[in-house]
């Protein structure tokens, strides 16, 4: 079972891909953190995409391909994995179709308007160390707070300033609809209302995958 999420930034993707990761038992992987990752140890990689990534800017379809590829030949996710933040454009999910067999796709949509990405983005504050995502209340100013997870301390991504975000957002916009009419024909493609409360969203999207599971499995045994 390979479950895709889309979704623009801010839409609670992080989130949601880590439950439904937790919940199914697969690995959470996600394009965002591993480059993140990447820059902070000053890998190689980390020193190709740092400026791209600071800029709110998409790395090439070609690398991240490359990084996914590999990364979905590791025994782990032998069973299946939760992809976050990848593919990103119609040639990455191109792509992916030859790494894992088009049917074996399970792909969630999360629908969010802008306004309310932007006024999220604000409020959001990362986990250097493990990567998690949590939304400080609005009255909590700076780089405040720590990890419910780790205990280290929460900080801003760098590219969620006000202009960079803007940036993003557009960035997703251009490539979002031909990347949601790559998928939405197919029997495996789900959109969930991304503007609910979070245990809504998570209790609409694990029931879309246990129906398209279902679906699957009934038509494999036939
Ligand atoms: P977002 O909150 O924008 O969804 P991510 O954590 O998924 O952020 O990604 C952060 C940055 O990493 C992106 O702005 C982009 O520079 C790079 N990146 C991540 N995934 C991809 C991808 N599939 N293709 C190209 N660039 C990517």
């Amino acid at each position: 079972m390979h479950i895709i999420l889309l979704g623009p930034p801010g839409s609670g993707k992080g989130t949601q891909a880590q439950r439904i990761a937790e919940h199914y038992g697969i690995p959470h992987i996600s394009t965002g953190h591993i480059l993140r990752e990447a820059v902070r140890s000053g890998s190689d990689l980390g020193r190709q995409v740092g400026a791209t990534i600071a800029a709110g800017s998409l790395v090439s379809d070609t690398l991240i391909t490359e990084i996914v590829r590999a990364r979905l030949q590791e025994p782990d996710v032998a069973s299946g994995a939760l992809l976050d933040g990848f593919p990103r454009t119609v040639g990455q999910a191109g792509a992916l179709d030859t790494i894992v067999p088009p049917d074996h796709l399970i792909v969630l949509l999360l629908q969010v308007v802008d306004e309310e990405i932007v006024r999220r983005m604000m409020r959001r504050r990362i986990c250097q160390s493990c990567g998690i995502t949590q939304t400080v209340p609005d009255s909590e100013a700076g780089e405040a707070g720590h990890c419910p997870r780790c205990g280290d301390p929460l900080v801003r991504r760098e590219d969620d300033a006000p202009e960079i975000v803007r940036h993003r957002l557009r960035t997703y916009a251009a490539l979002a609809d031909p990347l949601i009419a790559f998928y939405a024909s197919r029997p495996g493609f789900a959109a969930v209302d991304g503007l609910q409360p979070p245990e809504n969203v998570t209790a609409a999207l694990f029931g879309h995958v246990d129906r398209i599971r279902h679906s699957k499995e009934s038509k494999g045994s036939k």
